[in-house]
């Protein structure tokens, strides 16, 4: 199916996918341009968006990352839903492992415990089983499908057509914009932002732009029933060599085999083992009494070779904008990065390549020009 030039919609901004990426620029620009988002799937939010452990945390990442982070918790620390509750709370991060590991992972940010001191806030541990601890303090938990929420309450409130059930199938470029056909709807957009997650490079070639070599790594978490729940306040804690990490909830405890496995862009379900192999590691260091597994699901991480968030106009696709590629950080850089996409949205390619609209240096390194599979 083509869209006809005669039925489509006009927009400044077309959204592809409707993730906490999409969702928060979609919210961002709300009443500042004519704004429409697609989203392939029934519902928003149905694929990686609903599938995170739901922290932020400030020392993880590198140091862009870090740094639109920071901006992320900034504007985030106050913000409410309807009801008046919190999106965000503190919820303190810890790394265990051997000395060099926690060392090597401990980024700005992070004071170093002793193993009493790590015990004593986390009484589960076994201080005979890691070498060193360290905690970052300023982690917060973020209630997902709130915040999710109150971006699309925001966007739908300024007349920002969301479409479920609408992937795009077609794209060619008319005049000085696309036109564009996803499900039943047909745009005419000046401009098309890719946030497909893990369909970002396939989204890229519908559109005749080249792809950035976008991978797409499985990620598998679980919530589980204990038989002594752990004290809310209890930190999230992670395995300095990245083999998995726990953190209290409701129902027991989140867990995960913290598994970075390249795979393609599917709707990635659990394999068997999974969560039973983090488990296995989780009680050697821990005495956590799993006595039964909750739920568990998989998502997929998707960056580019360089591991950086990738935002802004694609070099030789006119009108054709990328906010792609943020691996395990979607939700904690997702202000930040909204923010930023907006206002290079807002200012036009022309302004950026001129200087007139200047970008900061972390913007800078999250341009789609540096990825060298164009090179
Ligand atoms: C187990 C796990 C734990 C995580 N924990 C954290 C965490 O604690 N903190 C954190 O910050 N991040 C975490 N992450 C990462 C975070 O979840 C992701 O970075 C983020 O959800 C990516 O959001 P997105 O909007 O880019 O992608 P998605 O949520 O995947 O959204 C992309 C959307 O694009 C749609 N789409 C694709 N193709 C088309 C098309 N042709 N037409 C229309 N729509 C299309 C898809 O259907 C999809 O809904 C975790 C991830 C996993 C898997």
């Amino acid at each position: 199916m083509t869209a006809t030039t005669n039925s489509a919609q006009d927009v400044d901004v077309l959204i592809v996918g409707g993730g906490i990426a999409g969702l928060s620029l979609a919210s961002e620009l709300a009443g500042r341009c004519r704004v429409a988002l697609v989203e392939a799937e029934p519902s928003l939010a149905y694929h990686t968006s609903s599938r995170s452990a739901q922290q932020l945390i400030p020392s993880y990442g590198p140091p862009p990352v870090q740094e639109l982070t920071r901006r992320t918790l900034e504007v985030l620390a106050d913000a409410a839903d309807g009801a008046g509750r919190r999106l965000v709370w503190p919820s303190r991060f810890m790394l265990v492992g051997s000395r060099a590991d926690v060392e090597a992972e401990s980024h700005e940010g992070m004071r170093a415990l002793t193993r009493e001191e790590a015990t004593r806030l986390v009484p589960a541990l076994r201080p005979g089983a890691f070498e060193a601890a360290a905690l970052d303090t300023d982690s917060v938990r973020v209630d997902a499908p709130a915040l999710l929420a109150f971006h699309e309450e925001r966007a739908r409130a300024h007349g920002v057509g969301l479409h479920v059930g609408a992937p795009v199938h077609s794209a060619q470029r008319v005049g000085e914009g696309w036109l564009v056909g996803a499900g039943a709807e047909g745009f005419h957009a000046a401009n098309v932002v890719n946030a497909a997650g893990a369909w970002a490079d396939d989204v890229a070639v519908l559109f005749g732009v080249e792809r950035l070599g976008l991978q797409p790594y499985r990620r598998t978490a679980a919530l589980v029933s204990l038989a002594a729940p752990l004290d809310p306040d209890t930190p999230m804690v992670a395995a300095a060599d990245d083999t998995w990490y726990f953190r209290p909830d409701p129902a027991g405890a989140l867990v995960s085999p913290s598994e970075s496995e390249p795979s393609r862009a599917e709707d990635a379900v659990p394999r068997p083992g999974d969560v039973e192999a983090a488990l296995a590691l989780i009680r050697a260091v821990a005495d956590l009494e799993v006595t039964g597994i909750v739920r568990a699901w998989t998502g997929l991480r998707t960056s580019p070779q360089d591991g950086l968030p990738v935002l802004g106009f694609d070099p030789e696709g006119p009108g054709f904008f990328w906010l792609a590629g943020q691996g395990g950080y979607g939700f904690q850089t997702s202000t930040a990065l909204a923010e930023a996409a907006a206002a290079q949205l807002l200012a036009g390619p022309e302004a950026l390549r001129t200087g007139a609209s200047p970008v900061s240096g972390t913007q800078r390194a999250l341009d789609p020009h540096r990825l060298s599979v164009r090179s």
